[in-house]
């Protein structure tokens, strides 16, 4: 059968500027392995370069290209915890599971910039932490209290006031911000490459191009049926995430997918070098939030939740640019070098999931928009699980899939509310 042919056009600025090269390969015929790792984003990356790394055979299949997912289109702010405040996830999960898991992923983003640091991974990565900026007098008051819960288990967070957030962005537009030193930013694409070629270095296989299209049960093993020959292995790992299809019945049921769209400018030069001269990310406290942030070759990156709608000239894009003449007047009407959009996994309470669908096949998923670290470290547990390390191990404990009758129904609610606030801005 033929394989899912690659996409052509840049995904992303990122797929664009990574200094990484993409790796592709659409090898055919059969493969015998003790792991398989679906999706080739943080989370099956960093599953096959754990495991590779503990001298277990591991075997990635994605069904278009590294990347192509979340992975390669996000904002690339490297932050800690998750977007709950960790007050709100003790309260879902209970205070020693939230307290494990909140310990491990406000620890997440020095591993990611360790691992970046080990293997060399060229991703433009920038330790100089993100601020959360107040929208509004209520953001701020929003923002004491995840800065008292931070300081309380000793984060290395600051509160900037209004003056200070307005010289650190470059803008007067917002009431303050939270700076957290543990975060940063990097170009994502740059990342997932990276962690490709980490992994296949340390003895991990992948193929690009192939999509795995059914998973039976065979004595006691699976057998991944793909495009381009079927799979045996002893233990899969589905790294899809937002990008779920019908592989594993019910499994796309149990989020709600929701868009986020980033515009970035041409590089800006000198122009630019007032706004955000730390290069610190920023995302601020609106319901509907938005993003902006600066790569290296000065563009400036400015996002919402939703889809690109009407292209390089449409709503998204006058969106885009009242954004910057709310922020940044000075700059005047920049040009536009590239507009994307992603997907991102929704779940009920905001908190990932990690489910174990059948014997030996597990998904971490639901990363609610926040999945550099936690994908990263959860890909990490993923691995420590094919070398028999318990599932009591595991950051999260494992829950039962739980699909929601109404998760399509949401998507086109929050669809809706997306399109309105960038009509409502756009004016
Ligand atoms: C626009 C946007 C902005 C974001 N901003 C941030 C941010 O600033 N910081 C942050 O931490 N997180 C952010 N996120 C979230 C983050 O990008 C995701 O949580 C993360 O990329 C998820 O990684 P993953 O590896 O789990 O899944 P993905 O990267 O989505 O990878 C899933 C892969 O599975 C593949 N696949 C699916 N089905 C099959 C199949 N049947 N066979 C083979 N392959 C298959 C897909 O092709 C895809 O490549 C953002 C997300 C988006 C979309």
């Amino acid at each position: 059968m033929a394989s899912t042919s690659p996409t052509t056009d840049p995904l992303s600025l990122w797929d664009a500027s990574a200094a990484e090269s993409d790796y592709r390969n659409a090898e055919a015929g059969e493969v015998t392995t003790d792991l398989a790792i679906v999706g080739g984003g943080f989370t099956g990356l960093s599953t096959a370069l754990h495991a590779a790394e503990r001298g277990i055979d591991c075997h990635v299949i994605e069904a278009r290209q590294i990347g192509f997912g979340g992975s390669g289109r996000n904002v690339g702010l490297l932050n800690a915890g998750l977007w709950l405040p960790p007050p709100e996830i003790a309260k879902e999960l209970g205070d020693e599971r939230a307290s494990r898991l909140v310990g491990i992923l406000g620890e997440a983003p020095a591993y990611v910039f360790d691992l970046i640091e080990k293997h060399q991974i060229r991703c433009e990565a920038r330790r100089n932490g993100t601020i959360h900026a107040a929208h509004a007098p209520s953001g701020m008051a929003d923002l004491k209290g995840r800065f008292e819960a931070w300081k309380s288990l000793n984060a290395p967070v600051r509160l900037l006031d209004r003056d200070e957030a307005s010289e650190r962005i470059g803008t007067k537009a917002f009431h303050g911000g939270l700076h957290d030193a543990r975060a940063g930013t990097i170009n994502p694409m740059g990342y997932v490459r990276g962690l490709a070629r980490a992994a296949r270095a340390a003895g991990a296989s992948i193929a690009t191009g192939v999509r795995v299209t059914a998973l039976t049960r065979e004595a006691g093993r699976w057998i991944l049926t793909t495009d381009a020959g079927p799979v045996n292995a002893r233990m899969v790992v589905l790294g899809t995430n937002a990008y779920t299809d019908a592989l594993w019945p019910g499994l796309s049921k149990t989020f709600t997918i929701i868009h986020y769209f980033n515009f970035a400018t041409e590089p800006l030069g000198d122009r630019a070098a007032h706004i955000l001269p730390g290069y610190e990310g920023v995302w601020d406290t609106a319901p509907i939030m938005s993003s902006v942030r600066r790569d290296n070759e000065g563009r400036l990156i400015v996002g919402s939740m939703g889809t690109v709608i009407g292209g390089m000239n449409g709503l998204s894009a006058r969106w885009a640019r009242k954004t910057i003449a709310r922020w940044f007047p000075e700059l005047g009407t920049p040009k536009f070098e590239t507009a994307w959009h992603g997907q991102i996994a929704f779940t009920p309470d905001h908190i990932p999931r990690i489910h174990r669908l059948a014997e030996n096949l597990y998904t971490p998923i639901g990363y609610n928009g926040r999945g550099i670290a936690p994908g990263t470290v959860f890909g990490r547990a993923m691995a420590g699980l094919a070398a028999g390390e318990p599932e009591s191990e595991l950051p999260l404990a494992i829950t039962d899939m739980v699909q929601s009758r109404r998760s399509g129904l949401m998507k086109q609610a929050y669809q809706a509310a997306f399109t309105a606030n960038q009509i409502r801005k756009a004016i």
